[in-house]
Order: structure tokens, then sequence, then C-alpha cells
């Protein structure tokens, strides 16, 4: 059996024996969706309840340092159960879903979240789950264990920019570094830096470049501000790189009306943007959106002056 049948068997099981799962895998049959459409690509608003714990988390130190870690294995739940995969990770099934396949895939180790040094390990996942969309959240850009090193997959598919790739009036091929294809969204909202290539020592090469290009930029940062979606397909990885300026937008603090909580993640740069609150869900407008993005997210020609210095 394939590794992403594996996964999938998990997770059916999970459903039968974990009451948390079976009754959040079965409200996900009723979240709400509305569609922004604008123009070339549209945009979901999903109203899911159960990513309060996710979109409200306190990631301050003093916080995380007071709870007991939830990725570490002797804390994990009675019911949950991993799937042993690449020697250093686990594959578990995430018991608050966006997708209606969602993994987390923590590190064996307890060790903070960086993506420097285990970004390989990010493409293997990606090639020996290859029905599933591998993602990576910066310790300040949504991950909610900052201090645990670990990834999420959500079954492919779902997210808009899967679709979005292959069309060239979203996103356009710039530049061929090192067999590496580089591409840039023109406008999207979002400013992103797309990698894909066969070639695995390529892409290690080219992120890193990257890498220490934003680093330069955020030198204040324990790693400069980012969220990653990786993808695996007939022989060839597609890297989406969403570097970030900030964690959360104003909305999120606003008091009364004005507030909406909303803490844009790497499922969230995909194209699926989460309200864990229904009153978010009804009032968030098109220009919401808009100026979330126009906040966290780098300008698509600041990334475009970029990519052409790689
Ligand atoms: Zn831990």
């Amino acid at each position: 059996m394939n590794f992403s049948n594996k996964a999938r068997e998990l997770i059916r099981k999970q459903i039968i024996e974990w009451d948390l799962a079976a009754k959040n895998y079965g409200s996900l049959g009723k979240v709400k969706i509305k569609t922004f459409d604008f123009g070339d690509y549209h945009i979901d608003v999903q109203f899911n309840p159960e990513r309060i714990v996710s979109s409200a988390a306190k990631v301050d130190a003093l916080s995380i340092e007071k709870r007991p870690c939830f990725l570490c294995q002797n804390n994990l739940p009675p019911q949950q159960r991993g799937l042993p995969i690449d020697d250093q990770y686990m594959v578990l099934v995430n018991p608050f879903p966006i997708f209606p396949e969602h993994l987390t895939i923590p590190n064996v180790l307890h060790t903070d979240q960086r993506i420097i040094g285990n970004f390989e390990s990010m493409l293997n996942l990606a090639a020996r789950l290859d029905d599933f969309i591998i993602f990576y959240n910066g310790p300040k850009c949504g991950a909610s264990a900052p201090d645990h090193l670990h990834f999420q997959a959500g079954n492919k598919g779902f997210l808009p920019i899967e679709n979005d790739f292959t069309n060239e009036k979203c996103c356009r091929k710039v530049r061929s570094v090192g067999g590496v294809t580089i591409s840039h969204w023109q406008d999207y909202q979002r400013g992103i830096i797309t990698l894909n290539s066969s070639d695995k020592i390529g892409l290690i090469d080219c992120f890193n470049t990257v890498y220490n290009k934003l680093q330069k930029i955020q030198p204040g940062e324990t790693e400069p501000m980012l969220n990653i979606l990786a993808s695996f397909d007939n022989g060839e990885w597609i890297i989406h790189i969403i570097p970030r300026i900030l964690h959360r937008p104003t909305q999120y603090f606003g008091t009364g009306d004005k507030q909406i909580i909303l803490s844009p993640a790497s499922v969230d740069m995909g194209g699926v943007v989460i309200t864990p609150r229904e009153e978010d869900f009804i009032k968030i407008s098109e220009e919401d959106v808009r100026d979330i993005f126009r906040q966290v997210c780098f300008e698509p020609k600041a990334l475009l002056t970029m990519i052409n210095e790689l």
C-alpha cells in the first residue's frame, strides 16, 4: 500500500475509534463556505468553529512554556495513533480539520519549529504523501506549536492555488536557475515565489538562496516569516513560498464590530480563508480579504525584484 493510502486508512480508523476526531470530521460536512470571485481566481471563506483553538492560540514564549506540548508523544491523547514516516516524523490525524483529510506531522523530538535544515524533510514528505499538499507555518506565521517542529498535510484538490498555478493569468514562469523554474504571481493579492523542479538538490539550493535573501530583510527574526506549501506531481515538486511581514492583521486585535478573528497561515495563503466565528464569516467582505493580505504579505512587485536577483 502506498503511503498516501496508509494515511487515509489511519484517518478512517481514527474517526471510528476517537470521539473527538469523529465529532470534528463529522461537522466538517456542515461547515459553511462562501466564495469571493476575483476574476481570474477565487478565494473561499470557510466558517469552521473548531479552528478557534488554532486561530486564537497564544504563541508567546510564556504561554508556550506553561502548557504541555500537544505534539510530544507523551502528551498525545490516549486514542491518538501515529504512523511513523522517514524515521524522524510521525503522521497523526489532525483532530481539528480544515481539509476532508487533514494530517499533522510532528518530528519525534521536541525541537523548535524551523525550516532551515528541515526543508529536505518537507520535500521527502511531499514525495511520499503524494496525494497530499504538505505545508509549513513559521513560528510566527500560524504554527500553534512554535516550540515543536511539525508540518501539516491536506488532501490535494482542495486549495484554489493548485489550479491557479496552471493559470498563466495568475502565475507566470519568470526564470530558470540551476534546473529550477521560478514563477511569480502578479495580481494575486499575495506575493508568492513558486519553485518547481524534479531536482531535489537544485530545489534545496534555490530555497536556501531565497531564505537568505528574506533573512537579510528581517534580520531581527529567528527565521524570516513565511508559509510554505509543497506538493509532488509526476516526478516534480511544486513549492510555493509565501514570505510574510506580519503575523496577525489589525482586524484580529479590533474590538466590537471592527474585530475579525482571522489568523492567516498556509491554508489561507492557498486560498481558503478560515473564520472560526460565524459573525466574522457573515460580515467579512472582499475588501477585508484584500486588506488582510495586504497587511500580512509582501507586495508581488517586491518579490519579482527578488526573483530577478536570484
Ligand atoms: Zn513537543
